[in-house]
């Protein structure tokens, strides 16, 4: 283990001052190494996982698409916001000197690979991805879920890029918990990212916290992803909603973090739920996982008020969807055992009286989420609407309208991430373009000669990358836009 990090240190400084166009080069090496290797990954993924093939290649197509698009990001150079203000004698607060700022990689990531999503959020994932663009070598702690998946994927990666010039090292992987713990300790790690539970999140969280020198820690954790459906969508479209609801929630036995936990739906409206009864079992991705879906279903199941609307069952390491419907007074009353993200396929919907504001008790229930959702009819807009939309803006990272929160586009605008307790960061995202942000620290070079600055900072701009400018004598004309 020690000689993993001590590896991926050493790749530390060549990697990160290469070229970011010769990192994207070698991040579409890796995308196609993995997609011709799409064979060989498959069958371990579906044996260590139960996904259904069809699922894991969408993720694994997923997963080199993500790599390109990292790849493009790290080679049009923006992400290094680079900014150039010139010596001016005439500033308006007296001489200022030569200035030059960008981003540096911050140096090697820990990356804790998440179970539902072996390949996407694993070892070749979103948090490697963009760190590697970063100029960040990645040292991955393996889920303990799909280990024989993370060895053969990380050696596909290693040896692309090597065959793209980079050093191997850039990418390390370890196994074991007490092994990611001692890695996080250790002071050659510079950051870490994590997808999992609320409980390992919050340990981890705290170990980087309490180093001597603390590191960022960017953990995604739970959401209950509240979805709220008024009286005029369910007039337009309620079989439509019913139907996307039950695919959003039993999809991939609802083991993501993206699934709708809470369902709010007017009291005494029509809306059907069998599209529950016909899902049949599902296996769950390991027994950490079953054990706690069962312990949170029968939480659920026991809480006084709550009405089963489709049992659903578990047997053995499979499931069956379990749907429950409870009013708006039982849910305020039993926030714990109601509220919280139960991993699996289960949602709660709660019938609100439309003729009563909804957001305040929302503001109560609801914490920090990834997304938050609202089904209303065409045209539909009133201030009971924007008060709801308001309060699920507050806690949300992503607002849909008319769809369903599971499937996270991958792509410059989206946002995956949220208030405490989604996320331990709510500035940055996982997924999208902005994810590379997390991974870099700004420097500022003042009157540097210009024979020492490094590439990007340069006049000559060898790298071709965006530069913003400020020039002599703006100072004096600042407030003007206003
Ligand atoms: P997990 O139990 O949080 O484990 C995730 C990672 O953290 C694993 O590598 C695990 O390693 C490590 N870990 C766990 N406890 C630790 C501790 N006390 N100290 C140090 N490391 C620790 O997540 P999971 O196994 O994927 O699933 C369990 C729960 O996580 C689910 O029921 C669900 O609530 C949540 N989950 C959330 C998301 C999301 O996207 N937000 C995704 C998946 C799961 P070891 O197993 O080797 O200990």
């Amino acid at each position: 283990m020690t000689d993993s990090i001590a590896a991926v240190a050493a790749a530390a400084p060549e990697f990160g001052s290469t070229e970011p166009r010769r990192r994207a080069r070698a991040l579409v090496a890796v995308a196609d190494a993995l997609t011709a290797a799409a064979d060989d990954l498959i069958p371990p993924a579906m044996a260590e996982t139960g996904l259904p093939e069809g699922r894991l290649r969408g993720e694994l197509k997923r997963t080199t698409v993500q790599l390109k698009l990292f790849a493009d990001v790290a080679a049009a150079g923006a992400f290094l916001d680079v900014r150039l203000d010139a010596a001016d004698p005439d500033f308006v607060l007296g001489p200022r000197p030569d200035l030059r700022r960008y981003l540096v990689p911050l140096g090697p990531v820990l990356n804790f690979a998440a179970s539902n999503f072996p390949f996407a959020f694993s070892v070749a994932g979103g948090d490697t991805a963009s760190a590697l663009a970063a100029g960040c070598p990645v040292l991955v702690k393996a889920h303990p879920g799909h280990p024989r998946l993370s060895d053969l994927t990380a050696s596909i990666v290693r040896g692309a890029l090597a065959e793209a010039g980079m050093p191997a090292d850039a990418l390390g992987l370890i196994h074991g918990q007490d092994e990611g713990v001692a890695a996080l300790k250790d002071e050659r790690i510079a950051a870490a990212s994590f997808t999992g539970s609320l409980r390992a999140g919050r340990a981890l969280f705290d170990i980087a916290a309490a180093r001597p020198k603390p590191i960022p820690f960017y953990g995604e954790l739970g959401s209950t992803n509240p979805v709220v459906v008024t009286a005029a969508a369910l007039a337009e479209r309620s079989p439509q909603i019913a139907a996307g609801f039950a695919a959003s929630v039993t999809g991939s036995a609802g083991q993501l973090c993206t699934k709708p936990g809470l369902l709010f739906v007017p009291a005494g409206a029509d809306f059907a739920t069998d599209g529950f009864g016909g899902v049949g079992p599902q296996r769950l991705l390991h027994p950490g996982i079953t054990e706690g879906f069962t312990r949170r279903r029968e939480q659920v199941l026991g809480t006084a008020g709550v009405a089963v609307l489709c049992e659903g069952s578990i047997s053995g390491d499979a499931a069956e969807p379990t749907l429950v419907e409870t009013d708006l007074a039982t849910l305020l009353g039993h926030r714990d055992t109601l509220a919280d993200e139960a991993f699996g396929p289960l949602s709660v919907i709660v019938r609100y009286d439309p003729a009563m504001p909804l957001a305040p008790a929302i503001a109560e229930l609801v914490e920090g989420s990834l997304t938050a959702g609202v089904h209303i009819g065409s045209g539909e807009d009133s201030p009971w609407l924007r008060e709801v939309l308001g309060v699920l803006g507050d806690r949300a990272g992503r607002l849909l309208f008319n769809g369903w929160p599971t499937g996270v586009a991958v792509t410059p605008a989206m946002q995956h991430g949220g208030p405490w307790p989604a996320t331990t960061n709510p500035t940055t995202t996982s997924v999208g373009t902005a994810a590379i942000g997390r991974f870099l620290r700004p420097v500022t070079y003042q009157d540097c000669p210009a024979a020492l600055l490094p590439p990007p900072l340069r006049d000559d701009n060898p790298w071709h990358v965006p530069q913003t400018r400020s020039a002599a004598g703006e100072s004096a004309t600042w407030g003007s836009l206003a």
